[in-house]
């Protein structure tokens, strides 16, 4: 079922500019300073960034990290899996995880209750490897 076509989204200028901003960034960004990058290309507004955001976000390309209210680009093609964040609480890193087996249960509960989820973002707070080890020093 796998789709192997490389149809990429066509992309407007303004989300390919706000799609480079958050590719470049180590740490994902909020709307504001993704507005403060591009006020050199003549963004002024935050619904030109939340515009560009949400149809990047649709088209699967970036992922809102709900709990710092920020945005970072999608490592991989994961189609309908829900992406799993690790966020370290220290540095502020964030990596984006899958796990097959959770997808399926995560469908399953949702099956068994009756719930038909829209989107699924999981989301677990901590410290990354880096962090953990200067702690012991
Ligand atoms: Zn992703
Ligand atoms: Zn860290």
């Amino acid at each position: 079922m796998a789709e192997t076509s490389e149809k990429a989204p066509k992309l407007t200028k303004n989300q390919l500019l706000v799609f480079n901003v958050l590719a470049n960034a180590a740490q994902p960004l909020g709307a504001y300073a993704i507005l403060d990058e591009l006020r050199i290309h003549g963004f002024k507004a935050p619904p030109q960034v939340y515009r560009a955001l949400n149809q990047l976000a649709l088209e699967g390309l970036i992922h809102k990290v709900e709990s710092l209210n920020a945005w970072t680009v999608c490592c991989g093609n994961h189609d309908a899996n829900p992406p799993v964040f690790a966020i370290c609480n220290d540095c502020g890193s964030v990596t984006e995880h899958f796990d097959e087996g959770l997808s399926q249960n995560l469908e399953t509960m949702s099956k068994e209750s009756g719930f038909t989820p829209d989107r699924s973002i999981i989301e677990i707070h901590g410290q990354c490897d880096d962090c953990c080890t200067d702690k012991t020093q």
